[in-house]
């Protein structure tokens, strides 16, 4: 994959979470209901999504992370060992930071 395909498929990621993120904070600003038994399932509710936030805020980072490396040009290695990582694993992940076996650890 070259350098701009690779810009291209994490911008469109990017895109992609912001959308998500946004959707989120929507639904945690819904107004909520006066029922106490509803109050309830939207507290439960809430927990969910101020976890789907904070993951979906993690993978931003990493996004945004993976694009510096494409610039610096130091994507597609291990940033802890400076190992390539294998192209299928960047096909799955292609914000991944680790190759398999630094993530396997
Ligand atoms: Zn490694």
């Amino acid at each position: 994959m070259n350098k701009s395909a690779i810009e291209t498929t994490l911008q469109s990621k990017l895109g992609e979470l912001e959308e998500r993120l946004a959707q989120v904070s929507k639904d945690m600003s819904k107004s909520h209901s006066a029922d106490f038994a509803e109050q309830v399932t939207e507290r439960e509710n809430d927990e969910v999504l101020e976890e789907i936030k904070a993951e979906t805020e993690a993978s931003v980072m990493n996004v945004l992370a993976a694009l510096a490396r494409v610039r610096e040009g130091t994507y597609g290695q291990c940033t802890r060992c400076g190992e390539a990582i294998s192209p299928e694993r960047l096909a799955a992940i292609p914000e991944a930071a680790l190759c398999m076996s630094c993530a396997g650890k």
